[in-house]
């Protein structure tokens, strides 16, 4: 037998969720409480929330430059959503998984559409879902982020998100958040003994 060492590659584990369903959470949590996977850091054109740090939350850049990166292909997928673009840089992605380290992906079901066609097998997709819509309105309001105008938008736009559940690998109905981490725990353990 040779001593080679079978080099596993990593595997990208896609989160989507409307505004308020705890995925920004589950995904602290995980980043936290496991060293294999790092999170890639997407780009926006839409303005800085005052919570959000440049180069760790969002690159934020202008049009013209998400532009720029659009023509030289440096984006693995980019999509517009809420009248904004969004990408996930390329470059990091392929060096996080060079090293056999996984990647963690905060994207929309546009996003990941292209993730998958892209990378195919190495992609795992996981769906967060509200408990209720009752209960994401109440989530949202709590949060006082945002205005009762914003809030409806949210809420408008999380109609349609949560209609493309189907299109996921998993789904996990988030009314407990230990509970939801537990299982998206489960999920990232079993997909990473797959042959
Ligand atoms: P927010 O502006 O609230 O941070 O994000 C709005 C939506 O854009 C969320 O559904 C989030 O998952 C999605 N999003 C964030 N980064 C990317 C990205 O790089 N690509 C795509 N397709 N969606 C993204």
């Amino acid at each position: 037998m040779s001593n080679e060492t079978i080099q596993r590659r990593g595997l990208m584990l896609v989160l989507s969720s409307p505004s308020g369903a705890g995925k920004t959470t589950l995904s602290r949590q995980l980043l936290d409480n496991d060293s294999q996977i790092s999170l890639s850091v997407s780009c926006t054109t839409r303005a800085k929330r005052a919570s959000e740090k440049d180069g760790v939350d969002y690159h934020f850049v202008d049009t013209a430059s998400f532009r720029g990166m659009i023509e030289r292909r440096e984006f693995l997928e980019y999509a517009e959503v809420f009248g904004n673009y969004y990408g996930t840089p390329r470059g990091p992605v392929e060096a996080t998984l060079a090293q056999g380290r996984d990647c963690l992906f905060d994207i929309d079901y546009q996003g990941t559409r292209q993730v998958r066609e892209k990378m195919g097998s190495d992609t795992v997709t996981v769906f967060i879902l509200p408990p209720s819509m009752k209960e994401l309105r109440a989530r949202l309001e709590r949060r006082a982020e945002d205005s009762r105008e914003v809030i409806e938008r949210l809420l408008e736009n999380a109609r349609k998100e949560i209609a493309r559940w189907k299109d996921y690998d998993y789904v996990i109905v988030n009314d407990d958040l230990q509970r939801s981490f537990d299982d998206l725990n489960a999920i990232l353990r079993a997909e990473r003994q797959r042959e």
